[in-house]
């Protein structure tokens, strides 16, 4: 017997709460085990044989006492280093095996390496010839269910050697096998005592525990019996074989199991998954789609601003708009223009005057709206040119009773199929002659159900109404000109020439910059929304993965007997949910895509432009969401206290 135990209880108690009071499951122990011995603990249901395993184990921590391993207090130790122990020194042989039923019969065994840090390769050869060495070379890639009793239960040994094993504890290793299954695992318990390992054994079997050296009786929390029988077998210690991972290689390698292990839990619950997702995917979808269907109207809008000219001031008489006065206001004339049209600045300029009138062909009569604009008009406007030609300064010039129609009023008036162009129609009382048809295209919309006629804006005021006032006036800026300069230099002029500024000056440049602002509004507003429904699907996640966490409580438990740290558990749960999160922010995004898509091929008048900034930020928002939200979860399943997550069931 040698001088130095290996494991060292003086006076360890373990109390339960149970009820007011307290129950004392083991009762001032002392008992100390040698390397190299077997021994093993006999006693009827309940007397404490698995409490003492537990806290042989470092699953569980004594209320009070001493527990010495190697000459170390477990006591100062954190739970880190507990792991360690459990990692590197102990292996965990249970009675109803406690294998994961995702990982196949190699997964399960190369698990306590993993959490070492040990190559891939290394951790695969390992545990390919422990599961060999233990008879079952040919099902290494059989889950736990498709094996019987004795070979799960030799799965679970593999596993507690994978590490080396020094110490081996087995809570009624035979208790859940029929009897020759039994044996078997006897036998290799005994082999294993051969070669060196410490083994522990729990029984209630007296024909069991006879097969080890020493037999310890408890009862009732307390040691009644402490038996050698022979020799204390080949007391040499193991030293590991294997060396341990270097940190950062460890780190990156348990890493990456984190992730295998993440999506071998999503695919083994599918559904689950897709509707855990299902939050997210539809909120990522509504950002995405939101935000490109907002910069597509934008585009859209502003586009139809440029075909008016950007560079374009055009002057209401009036102060401003909605002015009730203005339609009094008759100081803007045909003057104003040709001064306007004089300066450096001015690249063209082009007046009108409106009103609407009846229109007649032949016996056809429409009411159309009346434009009289200048030879300018047209290239101001972009407007398209359908049939025929625009008029000219001349025309202007000499009052001709011309008109360009628009495509509206052809259809309407020439009810007959008649070419419109060269013919004369009655506008009013005026009689004019049709040189053009031109597409309707005013304000950059089509306006379906109206009637325009363009006519020389000097016709339309003598001929027409009989004034001799515009409604208004465009002037074209030239290219190398700035807008606001522009502005300020036509207000000048203006106000000098009328005395009082009795007009007010509409800058498109200033259209557009409301635009543009209005629409970064809107698209604030609907993130904002959508954000709001990710944070609810982020709660969605938070929710199910907190289920998932009790329903993983044993799997957490079993990772945690094998040695994982605190960490791992949390790294794990937290990879997981962001791994469904940002799974789900694809499948939005394709989503999205998908609907933008099936959008420009409805022909909307629009498509939606989706922008790589939102894209990257949905995945930025899914990925954040997953952290979040599952912080809360991987943390509850990190603090779990082992032997309680081991006992869940
Ligand atoms: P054995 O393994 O010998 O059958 P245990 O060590 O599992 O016995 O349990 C010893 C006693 O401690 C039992 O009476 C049991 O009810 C009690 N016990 C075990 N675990 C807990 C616990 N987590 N909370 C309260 N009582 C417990
Ligand atoms: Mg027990």
């Amino acid at each position: 017997m040698q001088d130095k135990p290996l494991l060292e209880l003086r006076k360890v108690r373990r109390e339960y709460p149970s009820g007011d009071g307290v129950f004392v499951a083991l009762k001032d122990i002392d008992l100390d085990i040698h390397a190299g011995e077997m021994v093993a603990i006999i006693g009827a249901s309940g007397s404490g044989k698995s409490t003492l395993m537990n806290v042989l184990g470092c699953l569980d921590r004594p209320t009070s006492g001493i527990y010495r391993i190697g000459g170390r207090q477990t006591a100062e130790l954190e739970s880190d280093d507990l792991a360690e122990l459990r990692r590197e020194h102990f292996g965990f042989i249970f009675q109803r095996y406690h294998l994961l039923g995702d990982l196949s019969a190699l997964g399960n065994v190369e698990m306590p390496a993993i959490y070492s840090g040990r190559s891939r390769a290394e951790r695969k050869e390992r545990a390919a010839s422990l599961l060999a060495r233990l008879g079952l070379d040919d099902k290494l890639e059989n889950r736990p269910g498709q094996l019987s009793g004795g070979q799960q239960q030799r799965v679970s040994i593999a596993r507690a050697l994978m590490n080396g094993g020094r110490v081996i504890l087995a809570d009624e290793p035979t208790g859940a096998l029929d009897s020759s299954s039994g044996r078997e695992v006897m036998q290799i318990l005994r082999e294993l005592h051969g070669d060196g390992h410490t083994v522990i054994l729990v029984t209630h079997e007296p024909t069991i525990a006879e097969q080890a050296d020493r037999i310890i009786e408890i009862s009732d929390g307390e040691i009644i019996s402490d038996r050698h029988k022979g020799s204390a077998g080949g007391a040499r210690a193991l030293s590991s074989s294997l060396k341990r991972g270097n940190g950062l290689f460890g780190f990156f390698g348990r890493l990456q199991e984190a992730f295998h292990m993440a999506l071998l839990a999503m695919s083994a619950h599918r559904l689950r998954t897709f509707l855990t997702m299902l939050g997210i995917i539809i909120g990522i979808a509504s950002v995405v789609s939101v935000v490109a269907l907002g910069n597509g109207s934008q585009q859209q809008i502003l586009s139809n601003i440029s075909s008016l000219g950007t560079n374009t001031l055009s002057i209401y008489p009036g102060r401003s708009q909605g002015d009730l006065r203005s339609a009094r206001v008759q100081t803007l004339v045909p003057a104003d223009a040709a001064a306007l049209a004089a300066q450096s600045f001015v690249d063209s300029v082009t007046p009108s005057v409106s009103t609407s009138a009846t229109t007649r062909y032949l016996n056809v009569a429409a009411s159309s709206e009346v434009q009289g604009v200048g030879e300018d008009y047209f290239r101001v406007r972009g407007t398209r040119l359908l049939q025929g030609s625009f008029f000219d300064a001349e025309s202007v010039q000499n009052y001709a009773q011309v008109a360009v129609i628009d495509d509206n009023s052809a259809a309407a008036l020439f009810v007959n199929g008649d070419n419109p162009v060269g013919t004369v129609i009655i506008v009013g009382t005026v009689p004019m002659r049709i040189i053009g048809v031109v597409e309707n295209n005013l304000l950059g919309y089509r306006q379906s159900n109206s009637l325009t006629i363009f006519s020389p804006y000097t016709t339309v005021m003598s001929r027409l109404l009989g004034q001799h006032y515009l409604s208004s006036i465009t002037v074209r800026v030239a290219d190398d000109v700035a807008m606001d300069v522009a502005e300020q230099a036509v207000t000048n002029l203006m106000t000098m020439r009328h005395g009082v500024a009795d007009f007010s000056v509409f800058n498109t440049d200033n259209i557009r910059q409301t635009i543009t602002s209005t629409s970064q509004t809107m698209t604030l507003l609907i993130a904002a929304i959508a954000l709001i429904s990710l944070i609810v699907g982020g709660i969605g996640v938070m929710n199910i993965m907190l289920v998932s966490v009790t329903e993983r409580t044993s799997e957490i438990g079993v990772r945690m007997a094998v040695g994982a740290r605190q960490g791992d558990i949390l790294q794990q749960f937290l990879i997981e949910t962001v791994l469904v999160c940002l799974l789900g922010g694809a499948i939005g995004i394709l989503l999205a895509l998908g609907l933008g898509y099936i959008f420009e091929a409805a022909e909307m008048g629009f498509a939606m432009i989706f922008s790589t900034s939102s894209i990257v930020a949905a995945f930025v928002c899914s990925t954040l969401i997953g952290v979040i939200f599952g912080f809360l979860p991987a943390r509850n399943a990190a603090r779990l206290d082992p032997v309680e997550a081991l006992a869940r069931d």
